[in-house]
């Protein structure tokens, strides 16, 4: 196998543009994707984000739409020629930023859409002509309605984290976006997971694909100290506030399982003067990005957010993350902790567990092939009279609640 990506066989003009993003050599996803969507055939890729799993399908379709580069001012010389669906709109933006990171020395035009700002200035970006539209698949269905897109020229198809587009219910979603694509093309699927649905929605979509599989980097958990605190699910939020004061923690960045949740705990923070926003599907794109900024200039200590939210949003290197309730799905708690210790920083991870989340921190301690080390905290210590709730009932993370699925 080849080892540099020098070896890969991409155009110099892209070359030069991954050795000026300062990459000394391919990730194992783009060892094994890139010569597979070199060849231009289908893809199902397991892999998270932060593999470099962007690149493994940027990198072969620039190589391939290379051809068609031109400065023309003609919009009809610019047909969309490459189309990658995400779940998030942040995630649609960091992908088009790697496009023209990776693509700066070859004339093809990048463009973003989604949903959440007006259409106008989309409208007129897709007006003028461009070869790789990213895009969120609502907005796009909208776009393609106006016929200010068409997709009748799409020669490769990317749906990156299908796996959270099943999660977030945009299945229709990307079956219409399907129906207006030509029968012949390339399809490339990414997915931090490969379960039943994923390989289900793979098999109507996809032609003889090639698999490659990517070990999830639990690795990234070895660098960053884990503690669960047993606590009463009503006084998880009182701990939070207490161990963000008496620590004197700043930056804090915690997790929710529902958007619902998410808000709450934000205000209910804010109200006893610490210092939070909260940062979920439902709130407009420049009420994310003034949360993000918020969060990232200092100005608010704690920033509270989904899994969903947080997928695709540009925070790394934390000093801390908080799980104020274990995910569902074990992999999430892997996300997010990745989010903290990087770069040869010791990051830190707590995680709120109530005696209702036995089930989900089993299976964290399974996936993780370890134990997570249990404490409690003074005057925080578990209710002995209380009982734990019958099995699998879902816990409500506080008072009041909060149980809508994201
Ligand atoms: P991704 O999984 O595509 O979100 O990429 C995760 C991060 O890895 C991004 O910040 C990329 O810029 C970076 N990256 C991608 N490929 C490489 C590489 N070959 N060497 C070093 N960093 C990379």
């Amino acid at each position: 196998m080849t080892e540099t990506f020098d070896d890969l066989g991409l155009a110099p003009e892209i070359l030069r543009a991954v050795k000026e993003e300062g990459y000394a050599s391919p990730t194992p996803v783009q060892l094994q994707a890139i010569p597979i969507a070199l060849a231009g055939r289908d893809l199902i890729a397991r892999a998270q984000t932060g593999t470099g799993k962007t690149a493994a399908f940027a990198l072969p379709i620039l190589q391939r739409l290379k051809a068609h580069a031109n400065t023309s001012f003609s919009p009809a010389r610019h047909p969309v020629r490459a189309l990658i669906v995400t779940p998030t709109r942040e995630l649609a933006v960091q992908v088009e930023q790697s496009f023209r990171a990776y693509g700066r020395h070859v004339p093809l035009r990048p463009c973003v859409v989604y949903g959440g700002v007006p259409m106008g200035p989309q409208e007129k970006a897709l007006l003028g002509g461009v070869e790789i539209l990213v895009a969120t698949p609502g907005r796009l269905l909208d776009h393609a309605g106006s016929r200010t897109v068409n997709l009748g020229q799409v020669e490769v198809l990317v749906l990156d984290e299908a796996d959270r587009m099943l999660d977030m219910g945009f299945i229709e979603d990307i079956r219409r976006i399907i129906a207006l694509l030509p029968e012949k093309r390339q399809n490339l699927l990414f997915s931090a997971t490969l379960a039943p649905e994923v390989k289900a929605l793979a098999n109507t979509i996809l032609r003889d694909p090639d698999e490659v599989d990517v070990a999830p980097k639990v690795s990234a958990a070895e660098s960053v100290e884990q503690v669960a605190y047993l606590v009463d699910a009503d006084r998880k939020r009182d701990l939070l506030a207490h161990l963000v004061r008496s620590r004197d923690l700043h930056q804090v960045l915690v997790f929710t399982r529902t958007k619902q949740m998410a808000g709450r705990l934000a205000s209910w923070l804010d109200r006893v003067g610490v210092d939070a926003t909260a940062i979920h599907g439902d709130r407009s794109q420049s009420e994310r990005e003034r949360a993000l900024n918020e969060f990232k200039s200092g100005e608010v200590r704690v920033l509270v957010a989904t899994d969903v939210a947080a997928r695709g949003l540009d925070i790394e290197a934390l000093p801390q993350v908080v799980n104020f309730e274990l995910p569902y799905h074990p992999q999430d708690y892997v996300h997010r902790i990745g989010r903290t210790g990087r770069a040869g920083m010791k990051g830190h991870a707590i995680s709120l567990v109530s005696l209702d989340e036995e089930e989900q921190l089993v299976a964290v301690n399974k996936l993780l092939k370890r134990d997570l080390p249990l404490r409690q905290i003074r005057g925080f210590e578990l209710d002995p009279r209380a009982t734990p709730p019958a099995r699998g009932s879902r816990p409500s993370g506080g008072r009041g609640g909060g149980r809508g699925r994201r």
